[in-house]
């Protein structure tokens, strides 16, 4: 668990001398809890105080990275069980599975297919992470063959997933450098994976029966020099899956060693919408990474929205800079729209005024984050700072009329907008979906 001020003060040297920046040890110890600042930045530490700081500071669960460069995921070092008191920090790597028993020609085609599951939403780009070969077919010849072409075909990092530590052995050795996340199915040539994982610098995944087991493996395996390591505790099925990952991560967060990794999960329901669901529940508590079947988009678009929805910070709101966009060719002619900067209204507007092909003004007007019922409600998106983000963005200067249009949910603020800025309000449909149509039919352009 994080230290609190007090525990880091008391490693501190505690005289006081302002090299750091921060009037006293203590007020650098509080902001040090916080991580507001790091210990380096202290140049008196003892090396006995840093090592002790940096042992009780160690994250319960360790940072595992798989891939590398574009690929590279970095998932672990989590510190809470509930997001509310920290945010979850590195966001579960979602694996579409692909098995080795295909032909070159189909498994070449459903690789091309999980490489392309990536998606915008609300100005980021989200999308599934890992290519997982499964070793199926049994040959480890096959395996080396299919997760060439897996990995080639998908542009993505690869999980490679064997019963047998031959197998891994050869994958490994073909995806050198790229640092695949070797999972081996099979307890018994979990030792012998363990070698091939030192020897090829890559994390692996171990599976037991059982967290007993896995504790004692994973201790095992750790003994022998591997460090990254991922946990499965061979649960399948939601109930005892979800199970499962809370437990992990409840001893783990307790400072139990032997759990401290991520752990993976599969979805594997026949059921692709259940698929979607149990993937979905994984990310939400506490897989480091998710195996699915799921290669349609509406399948798995959901888990990867789940997933971005889950890793934001909850104790700020997702928010645009609140500023004049344009969408289009924009004229001295075009509408002008108005709506906050909370991501999800803005992103909202613009994708549907992108989609009604007609290009506009819109300002994203600053409410701190928050969406327009909560910003009216809370008084920051009134008549007086949307005539105020008017005047502020040039809009006069820009564009031939004085017509605004305000989303329709706030109508009730056009009467003060009138009279603060001179503009004539034009009330807008109380959803964004509306804009296509309203912009098409009901917009009169001046000109
Ligand atoms: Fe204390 Fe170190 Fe800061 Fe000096 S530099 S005030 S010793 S924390």
């Amino acid at each position: 668990m994080a230290l609190t001020g007090l525990e880091i003060y008391k490693h501190l040297p505690k005289t006081n001398c302002k090299d750091c920046g921060v009037p006293t040890c203590l007020a650098f110890a509080m902001k040090m809890a916080v991580k507001q600042v790091s210990l380096d930045k202290c140049p008196h530490v003892t090396a006995q105080g840093k090592a002790a700081l940096e042992s009780a500071s160690r994250p319960p669960i360790q940072l595992v990275i798989i891939g590398t460069d574009s690929n590279e995921i970095k998932i672990g070092n989590e510190t809470q069980l509930y997001r509310h008191e920290e945010r979850f920090h590195r966001p579960a790597a979602v694996a579409v599975r692909v098995s080795d028993t295909l032909e070159d020609d189909a498994l070449a085609r459903r690789a091309e297919a999980i490489g392309r599951l990536a998606f915008d939403r609300v100005g980021t780009r989200i999308r599934v992470n890992l290519v997982a070969v499964d070793n199926e077919s049994g040959s480890a010849e096959r395996l080396e063959k299919a997760v060439k072409l897996a990995g080639e075909k998908s542009g993505l990092a690869c999980l490679v997933m064997s019963a047998k530590a031959g197998s891994l052995q050869r994958a490994a050795a073909a995806l050198a450098g790229r640092r695949p996340l070797l999972y081996i199915a099979d307890p018994a040539e979990a030792e012998a994976a363990a070698g091939v994982a030192k020897q090829e610098n890559c994390p692996l995944a171990l599976r037991a029966n059982g967290l007993e087991a896995l504790a004692e493996l994973t201790a095992k395996i750790n003994a022998l020099g591997v460090e990254q390591i991922v946990l499965d505790p061979g649960s399948r099925g939601l109930r005892a899956t979800l199970e499962a990952l809370t437990r992990i991560r409840r001893l783990s967060l307790k400072g139990f060693r032997p759990l401290g990794y991520p752990a993976i999960a599969f979805a594997a329901d026949a059921n692709p919408f259940m698929q979607t669901v149990e993937a979905s529940t994984y990310i939400a508590k506490y897989a480091g990474v998710v195996v699915t079947d799921l290669v349609d988009p509406s399948q798995i678009l959901p888990v990867l929205t789940t997933r971005q929805d889950i890793y934001i910070d909850p104790q700020k709101p997702v928010a645009v800079e609140p500023k004049l966009y344009t969408v289009g060719e924009v004229a001295a002619s075009s509408p002008v729209l108005v709506t906050t900067n909370f991501s999800l209204s803005y992103y909202s507007v613009e994708g549907e005024v992108e989609a009604s092909r007609v290009p506009a003004y819109i300002i994203s007007v600053d409410t701190e984050g928050t969406s327009v019922l909560t910003a009216w409600a809370s008084d920051k998106f009134n008549a007086a700072t949307i005539t105020k983000a008017l005047k502020n963005l040039g809009l006069e200067t820009r564009v031939s009329h004085r017509k605004l249009i305000i989303p329709g949910l706030v109508a009730v603020l056009s009467a003060g907008i009138e009279d603060e800025s001179g503009w004539t309000v034009e009330i807008g449909p109380k959803e964004a979906s509306g804009l296509p149509g309203y912009l098409k039919r009901q917009w009169k352009s001046p000109n």
